[in-house]
């Protein structure tokens, strides 16, 4: 979790017991800015805003900051600063900072006694409120899914059992999952849902076999009413959780209760999974999703702006949907950044000012050319370093994560070839920089503000 997610869930929260105008009056430009171990500084707009926040909601605020990070932060201090343009991703503490719960359920039933109370949580396990069918934009690319994911929260337990959604990252998928629990919690509050990812499956399955809690475990899974289980790929080549999962399964599917399965490939394309496990995929439902077309992009962009009150003219979301068309997590991405660049700057969106904000957006192949040694150059540039301790042979930390870092982006982004890119700085070996590229990846897949910081990275080279 990263400070932004943590801060969105603590205003999430704030936000149920404020009216409106307090909540809009007093939490609207802030931020988490800065994290210190354990103390959290929250940046402000100004004196006022900071003594009214000391006063008034220190202890709710702490609260909740210290729930939503599993009491990782112990303390709260405000600071009167400008928010910054784009929203910061400071990793919230290190891994090992924040105690995994050990004893405490770790996974969320999320059956409400209070069926007007939204879950706002934010955590991989909970639902989110904001996913709902009603922001669900139906095209053509999803209508199945959608008329699927429907028909199981009208009746579920029903024909579609399994349902199974599969397709690409950032088109739906979890959105459709979380729409069904949503919808069905609130029809019916009683009703016990719960949302996982195969991971938090796996992680769930080995504690509890470590600390010999089968049966709570199994009690956990066997019993909901619902199972929505996203991504759940991550499952292939773990052999003893799928032979755990076939079982939860199995329970839960006599006793037709609702199971509904997301996954970025359909079910017989996912790498080591048990036959008896794919054969049950396939006899429900199974559904894709693909990525939107032009309309749907357009569609998506406008009532993204409407949900956020923001106005920005249609030739420019025209232009928006011409430039970013591979999925709808990156149509959101690039409309969150022009929002927050032209609030910032508090000026109105033009086709001008748009333009460079998308740059890394565009497709690779219509990017402009750039050389090994602009790539270089600008990565030193924002590390702050030289360029000849970048290409020299100093194996210090500051140097070396840089300089991974060029050798994945002349991979990823210009195509280079191991041996070239391992000369193109300063004569290394081929094995160090398929071992760079190698570690960079894996580091992506988790660290958000390395995300963060690539992106940046990329705009700045593409903006040359
Ligand atoms: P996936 O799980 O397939 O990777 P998500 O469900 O997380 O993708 O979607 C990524 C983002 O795009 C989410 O913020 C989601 O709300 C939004 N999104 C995806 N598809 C749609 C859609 N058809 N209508 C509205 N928002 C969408
Ligand atoms: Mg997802």
């Amino acid at each position: 979790m990263n400070t932004n997610d943590l801060w969105q869930a603590v205003l999430g929260e704030l936000e149920l017991t404020l009216s409106k105008a307090n909540f809009t009056t007093w939490f609207k430009y802030t931020f988490i800015s800065e994290v210190d171990t354990n103390a959290v500084i929250v940046g402000v707009p100004n004196m006022f805003t900071k003594a009214w926040l000391e006063k008034k909601y220190a202890r709710e605020i702490l609260r909740s900051l210290q729930e939503h990070s599993h009491g990782a932060v112990k303390q709260l201090s405000y600071r009167v600063e400008n928010r910054p343009s784009a929203p910061r991703d400071i990793p919230l503490f290190e891994k090992e900072a924040v105690p995994a719960p050990q004893n405490a359920a770790p996974t969320q039933f999320t059956s409400s006694p209070l069926p007007q109370q939204k879950e706002i949580r934010t955590g991989e396990f909970s639902l989110n409120g904001k996913y709902c069918f009603e922001t669900f934009i139906v095209g053509k690319q999803n209508e199945l899914a959608h008329a699927a994911a429907q028909a199981v929260s009208a009746q579920p337990g029903g024909v579609y059992n399994p349902l199974f959604i599969y397709g690409g990252v950032g088109l739906g998928k979890t959105h459709l999952l979380q729409a069904i629990g949503n919808d069905l919690i609130h029809k019916h509050p009683q009703i016990k849902i719960l949302y996982v990812t195969s991971e938090r499956f796996t992680n769930d399955f080995i504690s509890a076999l470590r600390s010999n809690r089968m049966s709570e475990f199994k009690n956990r899974y066997r019993t909901v009413d619902i199972l929505l289980v996203d991504d759940i790929q991550f499952l292939g080549g773990k052999k003893e959780t799928q032979e755990e999962f076939f079982h939860t399964f199995n329970q839960l599917h006599q006793n037709n209760h609702q199971i509904v399965i997301s996954s970025d490939r359909p079910p017989k394309a996912i790498s080591d999974l048990e036959e008896r496990l794919t054969s049950r995929f396939e006899c429900g439902m199974l559904a894709d999703v693909g990525s939107p077309d032009f309309e749907t992009r357009v569609a998506i962009l406008e009532t993204k702006c409407r949900e956020k009150m923001y106005h920005i003219e249609r030739d420019i979301l025209h232009h928006v949907a011409t430039v970013v068309q591979t999925n709808v997590r990156e149509l959101e991405g690039a409309l969150n950044k022009i929002i927050a660049f032209h609030q910032f700057k508090n000026a109105k969106p033009s086709i001008e000012t748009v333009k460079p904000i998308l740059t890394s957006f565009q497709p690779a192949s219509s990017r402009k050319n750039v050389t090994p040694r602009q790539l270089i150059q600008t990565v030193a540039l924002y590390f702050d370093i030289h360029m000849d301790d970048l290409l020299g042979q100093s194996r210090q930390k500051r140097l070396a994560f840089p300089r991974q870092i060029v050798m994945y982006l002349m991979r990823e982004e210009m195509k280079s070839s191991y041996p070239s890119i391992g000369s193109e700085l300063g004569g290394r070996d081929h094995t160090t920089a398929m071992h760079a590229y190698d570690k960079i990846t894996n580091c992506l897949l988790e660290d958000e503000k390395l995300q963060h910081d690539l992106e940046l990275i990329k705009q700045k080279l593409y903006a040359l």
